[in-house]
């Protein structure tokens, strides 16, 4: 059986970073699944089309050939490097609408569980101590203060804080009430609030969970 670890929160906590470095820490694979919707609202985006169509944002979700590279660190679409283009903003509106579909969720879940199912991984989200892997063997839900995560996007992208502050706010708001795999803390999930922690910190109290419940037969470095 493979090991996994779910990490779960809203845009901007610090789920990446964390995700990134624990992967490399344990030796798992790393697994962004924000970059799969992010990718069809992409593509859709290139078509013109409309990311509140189910009918036609299903049919690319089950025709996207998704794949993660280089430790997760690139993102390619139907074979080209797309990791640059999901993260411009208007395709992170797209891929929040693109998200509220079911038909979207159940092609991208199927992709992420086969994944998952393979490898250890180390998989960040909205739904994946939820939905994806609702028995994984460790959950997070990585929180931080609305001002934190504004404050850290916008040093990430060099942005207007209003603008940023106000797109942030629009996409949790989407996230944690649609009606489709919202995003919400699990009852078996370890709540971390990032604000005021260092990296290290942070790393430092999953770690401590991975090791409390990670034993009897399963391996990882
Ligand atoms: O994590 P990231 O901010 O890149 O995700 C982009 C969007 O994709 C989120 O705002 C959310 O709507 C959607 N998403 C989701 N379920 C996931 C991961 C991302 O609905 N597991």
């Amino acid at each position: 059986m493979a090991i996994v670890i779910a990490i779960d929160g809203p845009a901007a906590a610090g789920k990446s970073t964390i995700a990134r470095r624990l992967a490399a820490r344990l030796g798992f694979i790393y697994i962004d699944s924000g970059a799969m919707y992010r990718a069809v609202a992409l593509w859709a985006s290139r078509e013109k089309l409309d990311p509140s169509d189910r009918h036609h944002m299903e049919q690319l979700a089950l025709a996207a050939d998704i794949t993660l590279e280089d430790d997760g660190a690139r993102v390619l679409l139907n074979g080209e490097d797309v990791t640059d283009a999901i993260r411009a903003p208007e395709v992170s509106r797209a891929a929040s609408l693109v998200a509220t579909i079911p038909g979207v969720r159940r092609a991208l879940v199927e992709k992420q569980r086969a994944i998952g199912s393979q490898n250890n991984v180390v998989m960040e989200g909205r739904d994946i101590g939820s939905v994806v892997f609702p028995n994984a063997d460790v959950k997070v839900f990585l929180d931080a203060k609305t001002e934190e995560r504004v404050r850290r996007r916008a040093a990430e992208v060099n942005g207007n804080r209003e603008v940023i502050s106000q797109q942030l706010h629009e996409r949790d708001e989407r996230d944690r009430s649609r009606v489709e795999a919202p995003l919400t803390q699990q009852p078996d999930a370890l709540y971390l609030d990032s604000t005021g922690l260092s990296i290290d910190e942070v790393e430092e109290a999953i770690l401590r969970l991975v090791r409390a419940r990670i034993s009897n037969g399963k391996e990882y470095r």
